[in-house]
């Protein structure tokens, strides 16, 4: 199985062929083709079996195949992560894999300065960050998630063990119904299969 077999956009092969993934791990295999017909994913995969890529992929390929039907730049994808540190590393891939995409990531994130982030918000199509972060743009007003058509949740157990639970419930009753879910936990507990089945619409469940 190779990459060039998946209905991918040309500058994502690009970019793998140049960051040397040859082929797609286990959880890439499992979930690229289900995220691309459209499905919601519920995962349980850990760090390091290339769960990022997973659903960057997809999403790169998708929000650039809409893109050119928008009037403006908007911001279509939320992922959630526990950390402003996984939020900077989730960025980066997303500029790896998508620097021959027209699809721009921000991470917005605390403990610097705010305003440059929000210029770049009107360029973004992504957007990743804890949920307190996503809920603070929410209510100053700068982010309108209705908007969205895509939600990743990353590392949901480290999200809720990061006291983000209340954030999160707040956040899906102003997220949009009809939207496309990605669910990724590394343990999964009744809390986390709770929330997942809040989140997700008939999902596939993958286990690695
Ligand atoms: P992650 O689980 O997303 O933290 O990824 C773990 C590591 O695997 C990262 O360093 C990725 O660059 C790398 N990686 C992801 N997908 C692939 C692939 N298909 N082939 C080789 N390495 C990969």
């Amino acid at each position: 199985m190779k990459f060039n077999k998946y209905n991918i956009s040309s500058g994502i092969k690009r970019s793998l062929e140049e960051a040397g993934f040859k082929k797609p791990t286990d959880i890439q295999f499992k979930s690229i083709p289900q995220i691309l017909s459209g499905q919601d994913i519920l995962a349980i995969a850990q760090t390091g079996t290339g769960k990022t890529a997973a659903f960057a992929i997809p999403l790169i390929s998708m929000l650039e195949r809409s893109k050119p039907h928008l009037d403006k730049p908007t911001i279509k994808a939320v992922v959630m992560v526990p950390t402003r540190e996984l939020a900077i590393q989730i960025e980066q891939v997303f500029l790896n894999l998508g620097k021959y995409t027209s699809i721009i990531p921000l991470a917005v994130i605390g403990g610097v300065e705010i305003e440059p982030q929000l210029k770049k918000l009107n360029k973004a199509d992504v957007l990743i960050a804890t949920p307190g972060r996503i809920m603070d743009l929410v209510f100053k007003g700068h982010l309108y998630l209705k908007q969205i058509d895509f939600l990743v949740l990353d590392e949901a157990d480290r999200m809720l063990e990061q006291g983000f639970y209340n954030d999160i419930k707040k956040l899906i009753t102003l997220l949009p119904k009809r939207r496309q879910t990605m669910f990724f936990s590394a343990t999964i507990n009744d809390t986390i299969k709770d929330l997942a089945y809040a989140l997700v619409n008939k999902p596939v469940r993958i286990q690695l």
